[in-house]
């Protein structure tokens, strides 16, 4: 049985009341961890830490600051194949997978040590002769760093990282489906020699713990990752307080194969970038739009693509795992239903997998869809499960029509041969990145961050970092 504590003021703690979360194993559906519930009092001692923390830290030189995120990201790499293995296990992504979450949170802290020494100021020439004007960054204050349970280390390490490298320190709240890796993650910069406060680790359901980390008057900035919905009611929360905020939130991301593109190399990279952690990414490919010429063979590569996909338990390698929640589960199954009683025609997959080692987990087919339409939720809402509804068009204008016709817009992907196609889609699409001939995720040096409902702000590069730090004018006037 994996545990782990709160972390409140450099000491590991468990929670005041001693409540435990339980921490479910998808791929046997049976207890294999626990983590510390704080209550109300240990979030607010937690913020309270920080706030001691704040001079002391915000003041660290930077390339001492720098030197506490290189250390804790050796360390982490030295403890990667135990992290990973621990990931895998709450969360059911397959082992190379959750090795490629902890190396992509390790980067993290590597990167933004190397931006800690990068803050830099400006000077604006004034008209009058006996003034000057510099333009500084400093740190918001004590950050709350909130992130989901599908990328749950990556996506807090995109937060923490460049807050501690800002000068700020934390309180950081996992999810509580899957808390565990993260907090042996963020451990790390404790052994690494973080001063006492400057990070700490609440754990608790959002409505209350969450809740109350983001209302709390000492936190200055809310970054956090996971539902729009979730977001709207941070951000309504963080008002009172007019308090900083970073929201990354759902997507429902449109992938346009163009009839010159190559129709094999597209349905392949729409099968992976559908599929990958079953669906449960916020860049997702959820509906595909493919020209009416090219779309027989798009379809039947479609399925070719996704018949090779090999699912298991996460410790057993393959391709793809269990689902990481029932709930998931429950709603992949309610958008297909609701998909198939519409019209919709599953030409592959929608099912438990065969077995009696499927009997019990969050296993799932993928499952290919055609002759769909946008009254239906798979075409929507976000389903955040492995569900690939296939449509068709026309038109570039059409195309680009209908991949807008949502109020998401976190990312886009276009496969084309042609250069006019190519830019003019990008630059009509709606769509925080678009992907053109690729479906790379978000990667550290480039920044990532949602249009319209999908978010507010940016997360990673050094656009990144300025959302950790206030512009001050200094004015100075000489005799
Ligand atoms: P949720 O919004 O349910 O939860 C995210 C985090 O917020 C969890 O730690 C949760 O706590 C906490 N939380 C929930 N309610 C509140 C609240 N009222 N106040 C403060 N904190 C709260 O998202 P999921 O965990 O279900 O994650 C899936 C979602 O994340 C999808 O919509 C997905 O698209 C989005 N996402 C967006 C990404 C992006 O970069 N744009 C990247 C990855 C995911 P707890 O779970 O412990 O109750």
């Amino acid at each position: 049985m994996e545990q782990v504590q709160l972390l409140i003021d450099g000491t590991f703690v468990d929670g005041e009341d001693h409540r435990w979360i339980e921490v479910i194993d998808p791929s046997s559906e049976e207890v294999m961890g626990r983590a510390a519930e704080a209550s109300p009092g240990d979030v607010d001692r937690a913020v309270e830490a920080a706030q001691r923390s704040f001079p002391t830290w915000s003041q660290t030189p930077p390339s001492a600051r720098a030197a506490v995120l290189r250390k804790a990201a050796a360390l982490a790499g030295s403890r990667l194949d135990e992290l990973a293995r621990l990931l895998t296990l709450e969360q059911g992504k397959p082992l190379k997978e959750a090795k490629g979450e902890i190396r992509a949170s390790i980067d993290a802290l590597e990167y933004y040590a190397e931006e800690a020494r990068r803050i830099y100021g400006e000077t604006i020439p004034t008209d009058q002769a006996n003034r000057r004007s510099l333009v500084i960054r400093q740190p918001v204050g004590p950050v709350a760093a909130i992130g989901p349970w599908n990328y749950p280390v990556l996506l807090l390490s995109w937060k923490v990282a460049p807050a501690l490298a800002a000068g700020c320190t934390v309180v950081a709240k996992p999810p509580s489906v899957t808390p565990l890796a993260v907090t042996r993650f963020l451990a790390c910069l404790i052994e690494a020699g973080l001063p006492a406060g400057a990070l700490n680790v609440v754990i608790g359901p959002g409505p209350t713990v969450g809740d109350r980390l983001v209302r709390h008057p000492l936190i200055r900035k809310v970054g956090f990752t996971g539902e729009t919905r979730t977001g709207k009611a941070i951000m309504k929360a963080a008002a009172d307080g007019m308090k900083r905020i970073s929201l990354e939130l759902g997507g429902h991301c449109p992938l346009l194969v163009f009839p010159d593109a190559d129709a094999e190399e597209a349905a392949k990279a729409a099968a992976y970038r559908a599929f990958r952690n079953m669906g449960q990414i916020c860049n997702a490919v959820n509906r595909v739009y493919v020209h009416r010429d090219i779309y027989d063979r798009f379809v039947e590569a479609m399925v070719e693509e996704t018949r090779r996909l090999r699912i298991g338990r996460g410790i057993d390698d393959l391709d793809l795992g269990p689902m990481t929640t029932r709930e998931g589960l429950e709603k992949t199954v309610d958008h297909l239903e609701e998909a198939k009683a519409k019209g919709a025609r599953v030409v592959y997959g929608g099912h438990r997998p065969a077995g009696g080692s499927f009997e019990k987990g969050y296993f799932f087919v993928p499952a290919v869809l055609v002759e769909v339409d946008h009254s239906m939720k798979v075409a929507r809402e976000e389903t955040f499960g492995p569900l690939a509804p296939i449509m068709t068009f026309a038109s570039f204008d059409e195309a680009i029509r209908l991949a807008n016709d949502t109020p998401y817009g976190l990312v886009a992907y276009v496969f084309t041969k042609d250069l006019k196609t190519a830019i003019l889609a990008a630059e009509r699409l709606e769509a925080g990145t678009v992907g053109i001939n690729n479906v790379a995720g978000g990667e550290i040096p480039f920044p990532y961050g949602g249009w319209k409902e999908s978010g507010l702000g940016v997360e990673l590069s050094h656009h990144g970092l300025e959302e950790y730090l206030l512009i001050k004018h200094i004015r100075i006037e000489f005799k």
